[in-house]
């Protein structure tokens, strides 16, 4: 994949450690590595669109940081990609093979996270279901569950750590072979909410907040926008108020400024 990733990282055979982070290259995982205290990390290259991007985004951050970063090859699920970038059952894929790596796999999922694969509930199930499966104790379980993603963002800026990393993650799902966030796909959208509600400016090629998408709701409430966007009601208004955008009222449609 001329991303130079070192076979040296795969991580096949060997030892296993408590736990183990499932990373991708975003803020959400970056910031849990930090949260969790540094714990191994595992990355999956699933042969998707963003996986350039994603993995040049995680090596840097590795190096930078020191994360002990294995890459693992036994997945290709990029048939599988629907046309907004979202692999369904993504998670249930890579809990699998993380867990014959470890007794505790972190996923990284925030509070109203899209996904039915990324829920608290599933969570719990797939713990117990694997449990079951391998005859030993596996949790399954994210350290966000109860974290929006604004707050994921504002416990790393409360921490002092560099806000240039943060901003080095690499969130887009319609890449087209730069690192340039687009600013006109969910993911881009997540990103500029939880940055911009922590006073943080980033690049797009394009204002997300002008994205006929956020700026109107063609008479949904903010609440389906929220769950569109995998994002609380009220970070979304927060960061539209940010640059002028009205709240949307059930009557009435958003005006930018
Ligand atoms: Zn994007």
């Amino acid at each position: 994949m001329g991303t130079g990733m070192s076979s040296n990282r795969t991580t096949t055979g060997t030892a296993s450690p408590g736990e183990i982070l499932l990373c991708g290259g975003g803020i959400d995982s970056f910031v849990a590595w930090h949260y969790l205290g540094r714990p191994q990390a595992l990355y999956f290259d699933l042969g998707d669109r963003n996986r350039d991007q994603e993995y040049r985004a995680l090596d840097t951050l590795a190096r930078r940081h020191g994360i002990r970063l294995a890459v693992s090859r036994e997945l290709d699920l990029g048939s599988w990609e629907l046309q907004d970038g979202v692999i369904p059952l993504r998670q249930l894929h890579l809990v699998a093979l993380a867990c014959h790596r470890a007794d505790t796999v972190w996923c990284v999922a925030v509070k109203r996270n899209r996904g039915a694969d990324k829920s608290s509930v599933t969570f719990e199930r797939l713990s117990e279901l694997i449990s079951q499966a391998v005859g030993r104790q596996v949790r399954v379980d994210s350290p966000f569950r109860d974290m929006t993603k604004t707050e994921v963002v504002r416990w790393y800026v409360d921490q002092s750590l560099p806000v240039d990393d943060l901003i080095c993650t690499h969130s887009c799902m319609k890449p087209k072979n730069t690192l340039l966030h687009c600013g006109r796909c969910v993911g881009c959208v997540r990103r500029w909410v939880a940055l911009a509600n922590n006073g943080i400016e980033a690049p797009f090629a394009e204002d997300p907040w002008r994205w006929e998408q956020v700026q109107e709701d063609d008479g949904r409430h903010d609440d389906q926008l929220g769950s569109v966007y995998g994002l609380c009601i009220e970070e979304l208004q927060q960061a539209r108020s940010s640059v002028g955008i009205r709240a949307s009222s059930p009557e009435g449609r958003l005006r930018s400024r």
